[in-house]
């Protein structure tokens, strides 16, 4: 796969805006009609914690201090060449963090309000959409033009229907491909033509296995739905786990898997309101009540005939954390199917012992 840093060096020569973002809910549609890349920055380095950890105290989540470490080491090679960073009110410690890059360079916070069955907060969450798209137009000097969004908003679904028939192909018995592998497919900046091509590669390849029955796992293989906080590529240790000890993640209702996949943006009507609606509709434990979240983990479990939901829950993240209690009996009572926190952070210190506990669940089943 060619390499992003290089397509983004050489597409900021060319006069493109490139703007950093974090999180999901980061409407990427507003940035590619700004003319912009949007990249998701670096935050999944164990190596980048203890120098975060001299600002930041240490009991906060992984993502968050790995992320941090990156800038003030200047390690993130996109950290570079942004514009503008784009932030968001998601959980505290993040939104915390914002305010110290902020003294680093340009930084614009949506506030995302979190009561997502409320008009009130869905009105005031597009007017924060609308502040984005004017902040855009004044830091790249144009006008974003309802024809712009329309482009932009056909360019990403056809991006996110291609990743979500790559993670689809999880539905496959036996597996035709290791959550690891689905793993590895995610890349960094979206709206680049040539990670369309690449998928439709390895969506290719994945049916020629199907097709020549060289399948990922052996028939019968326990299928996990992994849950929870996102992973990246560096912080994929418990799937590597969990397929370790012979099971295969079919499944991953995260912010890393199906979870950002699952609605397309409406390509009718109003583009800015069709935008801001998709993206409140993300079901992440930092909205209260989280409906969303049981409702696809109880969809996608019945289309990929998961057999046990393993819930990945980063140290100190406390939204994910306090709300896999009503997903562990929702899981268990409604689905009537085993569930498993696993609580770790990027260090590879828990490996063996995280593998004791998933092997014994996955001779259970
Ligand atoms: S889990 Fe929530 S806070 Fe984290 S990336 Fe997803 S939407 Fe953003
Ligand atoms: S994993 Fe949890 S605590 Fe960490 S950034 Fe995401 S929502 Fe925040």
């Amino acid at each position: 796969m060619f390499l992003e840093v290089d397509l983004v060096r050489d597409a900021k020569r060319h006069g493109k805006g490139v703007v950093g973002i974090y999180c999901e809910f980061t409407p990427r549609e507003l940035i590619l009609a700004a003319n912009a890349l949007p990249v998701c920055l670096c935050g999944a380095n164990n190596r980048t914690i203890p120098p975060a950890e001299t600002v930041l105290p240490s009991n906060l989540c992984p993502l968050i201090k790995s992320s941090f470490g990156y800038i003030l080491t200047n390690r993130c090679p996109f950290y570079m060449v942004l514009d503008l960073v784009v932030a968001e009110t998601t959980c505290d410690g993040k939104k915390k963090m914002y305010e110290l890059i902020a003294e680093k360079k340009p930084v614009h916070v949506l506030e995302l309000t979190q009561k997502v069955d409320e008009q009130e907060a869905f009105d005031h969450w597009l007017a924060e959409v609308r502040k984005l798209r004017k902040r855009l137009e004044q830091t790249f000097n144009r006008t974003i033009t309802d024809d712009d969004l329309r482009e932009a908003i056909r360019m990403m679904n056809k991006e996110r229907g291609l990743l979500k028939e790559a993670f689809e192909l999880g539905k496959e018995e036996p597996a035709v491909l290791t959550g690891k592998e689905l793993s590895d497919i995610r890349y960094r900046v979206a709206g680049v033509a040539g990670h369309l091509k690449m998928l439709d590669e390895f969506i290719s390849e994945a049916k020629r296995r199907k097709e020549t029955g060289r399948f990922a796992a052996k028939a019968g293989a326990p299928r996990i739905m992994l849950t929870g906080c996102p992973t990246a590529q560096g912080t994929t240790k418990l799937i590597e786990v969990i397929e370790e000890c012979g099971a295969v993640v079919v499944a991953q209702e995260t912010c890393s898997g199906l979870k950002p996949l699952d609605l397309m943006v409406d390509e009718d009507g109003d583009p800015l309101e069709a935008i801001a609606r998709k993206y409140f509709k993300l079901p992440c434990s930092c909205m209260t009540p989280n409906t969303g979240r049981t409702e696809l983990i109880e969809r996608l479990a019945r289309e990929f005939r998961v057999n046990a939901v393993i819930d990945l829950v980063w140290q100190a993240c406390h939204t994910y954390n306090v709300e896999s209690y009503l997903i562990d009996k929702f899981v268990r009572e409604k689905l009537g199917i085993p569930y498993m926190k696993i609580e770790t952070d990027y260090s590879d210190s828990d490996r063996e012992r995280l593998k004791v506990r998933v092997q014994t669940l996955v001779e259970m089943l």
